[in-house]
């Protein structure tokens, strides 16, 4: 049995049917933005292994950073230790963040940096006297991680709540921002925020929500405004706000974080995706000396601590993939991708099959007016020698900041072999 026989019969990948699944591409290596397949065929990658590998791969600085890890400690219990890796990195996350979120939580991945955010929430409300504070407010279309308390504020259609009627915590919902990024507010769009506010403050504990680009909950970019608005109806409801910057962090949208577009400063802050430039999984919840010293009051303690907590190998190379973004020229890359992309899509504007189009920063989104075939449309797109991944009616492009104008205009091109795909 092949390799890919055996993975068909016996791995799943994400979303996918175990008897039914999508096709799939073996890898054989990866350098800077070409991604090798096992036949030998080269393909540019527009996806940076979903938002993270913000640097290329393969990189020899990261690598060297693993390497010299590896070869002092791979990995140590975080109870009771700590290291240089961990206290460099949490170092620079303090300085690269707005005060006053200064204090740290290390843990394995995005979805459980959000467990561990609405936890923090909760216990905060529970250890300052407001036990009843039990709920999050979000917005819709939002995408926040897989694990059960993550799925409760991702958008309840394309989250799939249904399938999970009964587990999960019922959560309050918002409309999503309907103002578009770059535009100013829209008369009444905060309206219903701040009725939920207003109806159910008591048992708000936190509103959640991935600043200005909603990512994998359908690629929508709204307005700083809205943002700096609900920032600011937070305060007035003494209702704390969880930043979501998993994807947005690390300069994707121009700004180191997106909540920077807003001069909004969340309670509770979320990273995850390009910390660790890709090359592992690592989260960090980052929050304010108000939260840690009510949740740490009268004897209290934040009740995670996962395994792999402030993973050696993985906070190493987190550390150097810091100082390789913050080193590197990346405003003017991402100012560039930008320009390009939104040159480069337009033309794809008066496709009978688009609805939109849209750029920021690092992104580049061509939404459709159905549903892409993905295996279909992959395969062209891998035909064509690159790339992408479109999901539901998008097809998108995050690509590495490392990559050329040429390659980039191979994506950009790309995408009408996708939308050929559809005829
Ligand atoms: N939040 C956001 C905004 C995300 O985009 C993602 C991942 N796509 C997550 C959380 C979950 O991160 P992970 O997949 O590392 O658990």
């Amino acid at each position: 049995m092949d390799l890919s026989d055996f993975d068909r019969q016996h791995i799943w990948h994400p979303y996918t049917s175990m008897t039914d699944p999508l096709p799939t591409y073996t890898v054989e290596s990866a350098r800077g933005v070409r991604i090798r397949l096992s036949d030998g065929r080269e393909l540019i990658d527009g996806m940076s292994s979903w938002w993270s590998v913000i640097h290329g791969y393969n990189h020899p600085a990261l690598n060297e950073a693993v390497r010299g890890q590896l070869a002092r400690v791979a990995h140590v219990m975080f109870g009771g230790f700590t290291h240089g890796p961990a206290v460099g990195l949490a170092r620079r996350l303090v300085e690269m963040t707005p005060a006053p979120l200064d204090r740290v939580f290390f843990s394995d991945s995005g979805s459980v940096a959000v467990e561990v955010a609405i936890k923090m929430a909760l216990q905060y409300w529970s250890a300052t006297g407001r036990p009843g504070r039990r709920r999050l407010l979000t917005i819709r279309g939002g995408y926040h991680g897989d694990t059960l308390g993550a799925m409760s504020v991702c958008d309840p259609v394309s989250g799939m709540h249904s399938l999970f009627t009964g587990a999960l915590p019922r959560q309050l919902f918002a409309p999503r921002p309907r103002t578009r990024f770059g535009q100013p507010l829209e008369a009444g769009d905060l309206d219903q925020l701040e009725q939920l506010l207003d109806q159910h403050q008591e048992e708000i504990a936190a509103l959640i929500l991935e600043p200005v680009v909603q990512g994998a909950g359908g690629m929508w970019f709204y307005s700083a405004d809205w943002l700096a608005g609900a920032a600011q109806l937070c305060r007035a409801h003494d209702v704390l706000l969880i930043a979501d910057e998993i994807a947005s962090g690390f300069g994707r949208t121009g700004r180191l974080f997106a909540c920077e577009h807003a001069g909004a400063v969340p309670d509770i802050l979320c990273l995850g995706k390009a910390l660790t430039g890709g090359y592992m999984s690592l989260g960090a919840t980052l929050t304010t000396p108000r939260i840690a010293e009510g949740i740490s009051g009268a004897g209290g303690v934040l009740m995670h601590g996962p395994t792999f907590m402030a993973n050696p190998l993985a906070t190493a190379v987190a550390e150097r993939s810091m100082d390789l973004l913050l080193e590197s020229p990346w405003q003017s890359r991402v100012r560039a991708l930008q320009s390009q992309m939104e040159l480069e899509l337009a033309r794809y504007r008066d496709h009978p099959l688009v609805a939109d189009v849209r750029v920021l920063g690092g992104i580049g989104v061509v939404e459709t007016t159905r549903t892409v075939p993905v295996a279909r449309a992959q395969r062209a797109l891998v035909e064509a020698g690159i790339w992408l991944r479109p999901f539901g009616s998008l097809i998108y492009m995050m690509p590495p900041y490392v990559i050329e104008a040429a390659e980039l205009s191979r994506l950009t091109a790309g995408v009408g072999a996708a939308l050929d795909t559809m005829l």
